[in-house]
């Protein structure tokens, strides 16, 4: 057994089905060996907000193991998508990984988490940044805005500027999608990075990780403390290092970053909130053209 589904006991049957939906698995699209995509169906109602994660859970050894994903799809869509990477060690990711059309996995029947695009506190930037499945709720920010965009419900007045880093060019599972929407809408911006190109000579755009790029993008795209709150998801390092550029830049406020840490590694003690606020990177990658 692991550490982790020691901190996390499993949870009984009567529970389970008490609090969890027999959802259905509707489609699968690989992008990797160990990067993949779900789309299922709650075949109940399961409202949520863009930017919170559900809970999947699936039985093993006859017991349940439950973990938070973060929802790339938009609640105006009839099923729920996810973007997640294997953890070959993990418990749960490599029974996910089998999962095909047709399958059934638990999802808890209430969304969590209030990592949530927020438009009331007066700033109109929006600074994403994101490591490969950290991506998925910035799609679903992305997603919903451009419906309410285009039934004349978003004035565009927002402005959302994503940086999703990689190690290599086939981890981003959203590239395109995201491209079109940064080609197509005035209030979006689209940077992906990888840090690792060398196998990809082909690769057209920014190379280093995303907290390399940080610095960059934030003095091209004018985002200062006062007008930008930033967002943080996925590695904990990536928002480690983040955080410690943001508040070199005056981003002291708790307003002003949010974070959702995916995990935390074993060196480091278990954050009461997540994310730290250490550690620095300086730049190291090629600079092609800014957008
Ligand atoms: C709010 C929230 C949203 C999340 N959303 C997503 C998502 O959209 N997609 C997704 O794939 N995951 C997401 N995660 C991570 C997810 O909940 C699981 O932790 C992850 O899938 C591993 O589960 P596991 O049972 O296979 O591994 P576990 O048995 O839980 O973990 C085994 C070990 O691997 C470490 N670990 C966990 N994840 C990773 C990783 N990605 N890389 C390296 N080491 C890791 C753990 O810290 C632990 O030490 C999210 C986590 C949180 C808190």
């Amino acid at each position: 057994m692991t550490q982790v589904e020691t901190l996390r006991p499993p949870m009984n049957i009567t529970d389970r089905d008490e609090k969890y939906y027999r959802a259905r698995v509707t489609k699968r699209a690989d992008f990797g060996p160990d990067l993949w995509m779900l789309r299922i169906s709650a075949g109940s109602e399961f409202k949520f907000v863009p930017g919170q994660y559900a809970t999947l859970a699936l039985e093993h050894d006859g017991k349940l193991i439950p973990r938070p994903y973060s929802i790339v799809s938009s609640p105006s869509e009839d099923e729920i998508e996810f973007f997640f990477e294997l953890v070959p060690e993990g418990a749960l990711t490599p029974l996910l990984h089998k999962l095909q059309p047709g399958d059934e996995v638990f999802m808890r029947k209430t969304p969590k988490g209030r990592f949530l695009l927020d438009t009331q506190n007066g700033r109109n930037n929006h600074l994403l940044i994101c490591t490969v499945t950290g991506v998925a709720p910035f799609v679903s920010y992305v997603r919903t805005l451009y419906k309410e965009w285009q039934q004349g419900r978003f004035d565009g007045s927002h402005k959302l500027f994503l940086l999703n880093g990689a190690s290599r060019p086939w981890e981003f599972g959203y590239r395109e999608e995201l491209t079109h929407f940064d080609i197509e809408l005035p209030w979006f911006k689209y940077v992906a990075t990888v840090s690792r190109p060398w196998d990809h000579a082909d690769w057209p755009g920014e190379i280093g990780r995303a907290d390399d790029i940080l610095r960059k993008y934030a003095d091209h795209w004018e985002l200062e403390p006062n007008n930008t709150i930033a967002y943080l998801c996925g590695h904990p390092d990536m928002i480690e290092n983040s955080k410690a550029i943001l508040k070199r830049r005056g981003f002291l406020d708790k307003a002003s970053i949010k974070d959702e840490l995916y995990w935390v590694p074993s060196s480091r003690p278990k954050p009461k909130t997540a994310g730290t606020e250490t550690g620095s990177l300086e730049t190291d990658g090629r600079t092609p053209a800014l957008k």
